[in-house]
């Protein structure tokens, strides 16, 4: 049976795209009764998220958004047959009959079932999404966000999501938008023509927003600070501090995290004294905007800085150092780091500071290694030279071409990927062909983002 039709404009471009509207409201109506059974618990975040959610997604039109919108409906049918399995557990304890309502809440459940297949129906899928190839990593991306930061909603305490500080259950809120924005990154940063440009611009908004919690956290609003305790913002200090202080394993975790899943590119992605460096070594002024050599003794200098945080950090704690001490140390070590960004990465178009100073970066790119994701070139290079251009983790200098190999230096910021005119440079996983390693590696760098957007303040 056809259904009737409302019409309503899409943006296919043919000029002929409906949506189905009798094929939609159900899931809107769905989402709004599942919202009355979230606010009759008085739990505003996740009633407010059950009412808009469905709305909100299919006005993006695009197909990622509406295989969101039906995984929301699906949630919301576990959370129907939740409710009524604790429900009849209470009327079965009280002796009191409970069939009545298992046929209630269980048709409410079926309901939501069908409001989220009719939204996957051939009209309304037909009509979204004018870039297919997104669906599939943005919806990754989407549910990848969510294993990240729902289990911070649920276990931390206290609340380790800003908004479910000031209004109890609005995390559900914070973490609905977070959501919608790693599907949003995913769907721009696969695409080659975009990443390059969004991939900076995001990571700069990571800092401005890690940064600027720690400016009202020192302002006096510790709600802002994690842990409601000052750190510096010092990445060295991602190591330096749990030995000193033995205790303070948080930025370690989260870091370790990104080294098993995205290998080294918490230092093209998610740091946020990375992205000054990266702001630094584009300033570059002259006549060629490109990247010079770096000298050869500056990845060991590296590595020697490592060696000296460690020995400093326990040295400092054995000697039992008072805590001003440390702090004065390690504020003169990030205050060396920004005067090296600015006299040396602004001269030379490197991350003068990340590929030479930084004990993070080069633990980084040397345990980061054990994962499998690589920038890798195939025997179809040429050796032009055009992707060198855009490495400013001088990993392709000449001797890297030659071989075909980044250098040990990469982070996988993946800029060199699109500047390679031969397609020969690529994302590697395993078997996997490149352009889905692309993707894998995409989806999963986004969610980490928009997860530590969330929960990575000091
Ligand atoms: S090298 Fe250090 S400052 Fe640079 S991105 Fe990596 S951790 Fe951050
Ligand atoms: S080799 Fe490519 S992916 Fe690796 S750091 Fe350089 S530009 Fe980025």
């Amino acid at each position: 049976m056809r259904l009737p039709l409302v019409r309503i404009p899409t943006s296919d471009p043919s000029g002929a795209g409906h949506v189905i509207v009798l094929r939609v409201v159900p899931a809107i109506l769905a989402g709004i009764v599942l919202g009355a059974h979230f606010l009759r618990a008085f739990e505003l975040g996740p009633a407010l998220v059950a009412v808009a959610a469905v709305p909100i997604l299919l006005s993006l039109r695009r197909r990622w958004a509406l295989r969101v919108a039906q995984g929301v409906l699906l949630a919301g049918a576990v959370e129907w047959m939740y409710t009524t399995a604790i429900l009849v557990d209470e009327r079965q304890a009280l002796g009191e009959p409970a069939l009545r309502l298992v046929a209630i809440l269980g048709s409410v459940a079926v309901l939501t079932v069908i409001g989220a297949a009719l939204l996957g129906s051939r009209g309304p899928l037909e009509r979204f999404g004018p870039r297919r190839g997104s669906t599939g990593v943005s919806v990754a991306a989407v549910a990848l966000t969510l294993l990240v930061v729902v289990p911070v909603q649920t276990v931390v305490d206290p609340p380790g999501l800003l908004l479910e500080r000031f209004v109890p259950t609005a995390g559900w809120f914070e973490i609905a938008l977070l959501a919608l924005y790693a599907g949003w990154l995913a769907e721009v940063m696969i695409d080659p023509a975009l990443s390059p440009r969004w991939r900076v611009r995001v990571w700069r908004l990571f800092s401005v927003v890690f940064f600027g919690q720690l400016a009202v956290g020192l302002l006096g609003v510790d709600t802002f600070l994690m842990t409601g305790k000052l750190h510096l913002p010092v990445p060295a200090l991602i190591v330096a501090g749990p030995l000193f202080r033995g205790a303070g394993f948080f930025m370690p975790i989260l870091f370790a995290a990104t080294l098993v899943f995205v290998g080294p590119a918490w230092c093209s992605h998610l740091c946020y004294i990375g992205a000054w460096d990266d702001a630094a070594a584009r300033s570059v002024r002259g006549s060629s905007r490109r990247p010079k050599p770096m000298p050869t003794w500056h990845r060991p200098l590296q590595f020697l800085i490592l060696g000296l945080t460690v020995v400093t950090a326990l040295g400092l704690r054995l000697a039992g150092a008072p805590s001003a001490i440390a702090v004065a140390v390690a504020a003169s070590f990030g205050v060396g780091g920004v005067l090296l960004m600015i006299l040396w990465s602004r001269r030379v178009g490197v991350m003068t500071h990340c590929t030479s100073y930084c004990p993070i970066g080069v633990l980084a790119t040397t345990v980061g290694r054990l994962n499998p994701f690589r920038v890798g070139m195939s025997d179809e290079c040429d050796g032009c030279g055009a992707c060198a251009a855009a490495c400013r983790y001088d990993a392709l200098r000449p001797e890297h071409i030659a071989t075909r190999r980044p250098g040990a230096a990469c982070t996988l910021c993946g800029d060199c990927v699109t500047r390679c005119r031969s397609g020969s440079l690529g994302y590697r996983l395993g078997d996997l062909e490149p352009w889905r390693a692309r993707a894998v590696f995409i989806a999963l760098i986004v969610a980490l983002h928009a997860g530590f957007l969330g929960v990575a303040r000091l």
